[in-house]
């Protein structure tokens, strides 16, 4: 579906188009998982979501979550240390490393993840997912 489409279809918007794509995985999330959790439902509210609209749209990220992980060229990007074990930045439940904070490069558009969900963005890893970077545009 073209991304006109989507947003006509759904009402959702940029962040809407994300989470149709991405998943949380319960347990498999890094850096305090609940607390990234809590805070995207809220930032969901913020942005005007229902409670019913927030539940779909992060049982539609739990559904997606391996894919991103799966397709993610994190590990090859100049900016990746070796340290860092997380992959998957842009997704709004993974968000940015707590490792990486110098940035040589974002191999982001290169991702096929990137064309997929139509990402604007980059440098996931020290600035935080797609969604919390448009919804900071917009704030
Ligand atoms: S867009 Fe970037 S952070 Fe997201 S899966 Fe691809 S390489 Fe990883
Ligand atoms: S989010 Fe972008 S800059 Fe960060 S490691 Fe992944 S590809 Fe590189």
């Amino acid at each position: 579906m073209k991304r006109r489409e989507f947003f006509a279809k759904t009402g959702c918007g940029a962040a809407g188009i994300m989470l149709a794509h991405f998943g949380l995985k319960a347990g498999t999330l890094p850096n305090a998982p609940e607390e990234q959790k809590e805070k995207i439902m809220k930032l969901l509210a913020k942005m005007g979501k229902s409670q019913e609209e927030i539940d779909n749209m992060m049982k539609k990220m739990k559904e997606t979550l391996p894919m991103v992980k799966e397709q993610c060229i994190c590990k090859t990007c100049p900016t990746y240390v070796k340290e860092e074990k997380v992959v998957g930045f842009c997704h709004p439940l993974i968000s940015k490393s707590e490792i990486i904070t110098e940035e040589r490069g974002c191999d982001c558009p290169k991702c096929p993840v990137y064309k997929k969900m139509e990402m604007k963005n980059g440098y996931y890893c020290t600035r935080m997912s797609e969604l919390e970077q448009e919804a900071a545009k917009k704030a």
